[in-house]
């Protein structure tokens, strides 16, 4: 499958990925993951994306293009892609509507996350990951808890809250998602791709996307 996963910070991109992986070996390419892996390495990437990333602004789209055009190329996306929180902007759409042509791949459909707002914030401010960087495992304090000692239950090291998991670092990211990545619903319902899930349970949204890509 070949998919863009919209919907704001806290909607469930991430886990409807990791699901929708599984059912048919198609890659999570998340932008975030990518990005916070560049700052943990150093790279010039990281090193110029950090700031932005910390106050939970967006990365400048010149940056963010360069890294994806780069990653879509890669032998493991021919099989499929969920693209997990990219496009964020209306540029990076138009950007990655010409890389797309420009490589000959087609989308199966824009997936919209369609969550109430408490849920998001309820969900965010509760969140916890794994500390591992090639585990990255999500948590939630309440109704998917790390073990008691607080640590990944895959691989045993420590579960933290993002940096950018602050109260204040949440209520700027999701302003920036409004402001930023919501006009991206209207744009993919222009281009005749959007498709829109009510979502308050990940498993009960894969399995009707996966209903969705076999009509
Ligand atoms: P979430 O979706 O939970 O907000 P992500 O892990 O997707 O978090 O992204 C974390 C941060 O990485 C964002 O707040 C932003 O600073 C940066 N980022 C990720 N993807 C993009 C993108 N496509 N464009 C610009 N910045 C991005
Ligand atoms: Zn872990």
């Amino acid at each position: 499958m070949k998919i863009i996963l919209l919907g704001a910070p806290g909607a469930g991109k991430g886990t409807v990925a990791k699901l929708l992986m599984e059912a048919d070996g198609s890659i999570q390419i998340s932008t975030g993951d990518l990005l916070r892996a560049a700052v943990k390495e150093g790279t010039e990437l990281g090193r110029q994306a950090k700031g932005y990333m910390d106050r939970g602004d967006l990365v400048p789209d010149s940056l963010i293009m360069d890294m994806m055009e780069i990653r879509l190329q890669e032998k493991d996306c021919r099989q499929g892609f969920l693209l997990d929180g990219f496009p964020r902007t209306i540029p990076q759409a138009e950007a990655l509507k010409e890389v797309m042509k420009r490589l000959d791949i087609s989308l199966d459909f824009v997936v919209n996350l369609d969550v109430p707002r408490d849920i998001i914030l309820d969900r965010l401010t509760t969140r916890r990951t794994c500390a591992n960087g090639s585990c990255q495992e999500i948590y939630n304090t309440k109704s998917n808890p790390p073990n008691a000692d607080g640590t990944c239950k895959k691989c045993g090291s420590p579960t933290i809250q993002r940096d950018d998991e602050t109260e204040g670092a949440i209520l700027n990211r999701l302003e920036v998602y409004n402001e930023k990545t919501a006009p991206l619903i209207g744009f993919y319902q222009g281009e005749g791709l959007l498709k829109t899930f009510l979502s308050v349970n990940s498993k009960d949204t894969v399995e009707a996307v996966i209903k969705a890509l076999k009509e």
